[in-house]
C-alpha cells in the first residue's frame, strides 16, 4: 500500500489529475457543420439552431426542444412562461442557478431538504412547504433522475407546475423513460462540464405548446416578430457557432454515456469496501449520466473529515470539487431568505466530494484514485496527527 503524498509518499498523479474535461467533437467536423451558415452570413438562431432543436427533441422524446443561450436563461424563461411569482419550492442541495432563475423572476426560493443517500429533493419534505407555492423546481442531481413521479404527484395535488433542472441529465433515463418529458418543462445545460456541450447553451424541453411558444418569444426579448414585445424577455438566443458544436457533441452522446458509466462502475467497485465512503445512491431501474461521481465521506467511520480528504487527495495530485457545498440556502446571495433549518442538507453538503470524471479518464485511473482513498483511510490517524501538529 502506497503512502499518501500528504505524509511524504510520492504522489499518485505527479502530473496532476484534472477534475473534468469536456468531450469535444473533432474541430474539422464542427467547422464543416458551421460553414454553410457562416458563408451565408447567418450567425445566430438560424438553420443550425433549428437542426439542433430537431435532433434534441427526437433524442429526448419531446414535442418541443427550444435552444437557448444557457440553462439558467432557460429556467428563467420557463418560470416566466408559467407566470410563476409566488414562492417556488426547490431543494437547497442544487447548483445556485436553480435558485437564481427563481429570484430573477421576482419569486422567493423556498428551500427544502434532500434525501441523505440519493441527494435528490425529498418529496415528503417538499409537501410540507407547498402552501401558497407557485411551482416546484427539482434538480436531477449529478445526472441521476430525481423522484419525478412523487414530484409530479405533489405538483398535481397542489395545482402548480413541476419544472425540472435537468442541467446534468442529458441522456438520463427514469425507469427506461428519457429525462426531458417530465413536468411542464425540463431544462438542460450545454456548458463545458455537462454531457452534451455547446460551449455555452441550454435546451428547454417540453410537451406543452404554450410553454414552447412563450420561451421562443422570450429568448428574443419577448418579441414575436412585430417588435411589440409581449412581456419582458431576454436575449437568450443560441448562436450558430454554439449549435454547430452542440450538434456534433450530440453525435458523441451514446459513447460518452457508456464511458462515464464504466468509470462510475469502476469507482463503485473499488470503493465498496472502504468504511465511511459511499457513492450517491441511484435507483436500480434508472440510468444516470454521471455528470458527477459524488461520494459522501462519513468522518466517524472514515477517520478524516471531508476537507482533510480533499487536501490529501490534492497532495496526491487529484483535483476534486465539493458539489453542492455550500448548499444554496447557506450562500451569501440568499442570506436574506428565512426558512426552516435544513439539517439533512447541511450534513450532506459537509461530506460530499465529487471525484474526477470525464470521458477519457479510464477505469484504471478511477481505480487508482480509489486506491488513494483506501490508503487515506488506512493512514487516517497519521494524517490527523500530521495536520494537528
Ligand atoms: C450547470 C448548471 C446550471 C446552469 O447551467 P448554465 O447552462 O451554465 O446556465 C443549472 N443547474 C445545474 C444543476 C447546473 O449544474
Amino acid at each position: 500500500m502506497q503512502r499518501p503524498a500528504i505524509l511524504g509518499g510520492s504522489p499518485a498523479f505527479p502530473e496532476g489529475l484534472q477534475f473534468a474535461r469536456p468531450f469535444v467533437p473533432p474541430l474539422d467536423q464542427v467547422v464543416a457543420r458551421l460553414e454553410p451558415s457562416y458563408q451565408r452570413g447567418m450567425l445566430t438562431n438560424a438553420d443550425l439552431v433549428r437542426e439542433f432543436e430537431e435532433a434534441a427533441a427526437e433524442r429526448l422524446g419531446v414535442a418541443h426542444a427550444v435552444a437557448v443561450s444557457s440553462c439558467t436563461a432557460g429556467l428563467m424563461l420557463v418560470l416566466r412562461a408559467l407566470e410563476v411569482q409566488l414562492p417556488v419550492v426547490l431543494p437547497s442541495f442544487t447548483f445556485s442557478a436553480s435558485a437564481h432563475a427563481v429570484a430573477w423572476n421576482g419569486a422567493i426560493p423556498r428551500f427544502v431538504e434532500c434525501d441523505p443517500d440519493t441527494f435528490q429533493v425529498d418529496p415528503v419534505a417538499a409537501s410540507s412547504q407547498m402552501d401558497g407555492a407557485g411551482a416546484i423546481l427539482a434538480t436531477h442531481v449529478f445526472g441521476a433522475p430525481c423522484p419525478v413521479e412523487a414530484v409530479q404527484a405533489l405538483a398535481a395535488e397542489t395545482g402548480v407546475p413541476a419544472v425540472f433542472d435537468a442541467a446534468h441529465a442529458f441522456g438520463a433515463l427514469r425507469a427506461g423513460q428519457p429525462v426531458g418529458g417530465f413536468g411542464a418543462a425540463e431544462v438542460f445545460s450545454l456548458s463545458p462540464t455537462k454531457l452534451v456541450v455547446g460551449g455555452e447553451g441550454g435546451v428547454v424541453a417540453t410537451n406543452r405548446d404554450d410553454v414552447a411558444a412563450s420561451v421562443r418569444i422570450g429568448r428574443d426579448y419577448g418579441n414575436p416578430g412585430d417588435y411589440n414585445t409581449r412581456f419582458v424577455g431576454l436575449n437568450a438566443r443560441m448562436s450558430e457557432f454554439h449549435a454547430a458544436v452542440a450538434l456534433e457533441s450530440l453525435v458523441l452522446l451514446d459513447e460518452h454515456l457508456v464511458r462515464r458509466q464504466d468509470i462510475a462502475a469502476a469507482y463503485r467497485k473499488a470503493i465498496s469496501g472502504v468504511a465511511g465512503v459511499r457513492a450517491q445512491e441511484i435507483d436500480n431501474s434508472d440510468v444516470s449520466t454521471y455528470k458527477d461521481f459524488t461520494v459522501f465521506v462519513d468522518e466517524s467511520q472514515f477517520g478524516l473529515d471531508r476537507d482533510s480528504v480533499v487536501r490529501a487527495l490534492a497532495a496526491d495530485g487529484i483535483a476534486t470539487r465539493c458539489y453542492f457545498s455550500p448548499p444554496v440556502h447557506r450562500q451569501q446571495a440568499y442570506a436574506g431568505i428565512s426558512g426552516p433549518p435544513l439539517p439533512i442538507t447541511d450534513v450532506a453538503a459537509s461530506g460530499v466530494i465529487s471525484l474526477p470524471m470525464f470521458a477519457d479518464l479510464g477505469t484504471e485511473t478511477a481505480e487508482r484514485v480509489a486506491e488513494v482513498l483506501v490508503a487515506l483511510h488506512e493512514h487516517a490517524e497519521e494524517v490527523r496527527a500530521a495536520s494537528a501538529g
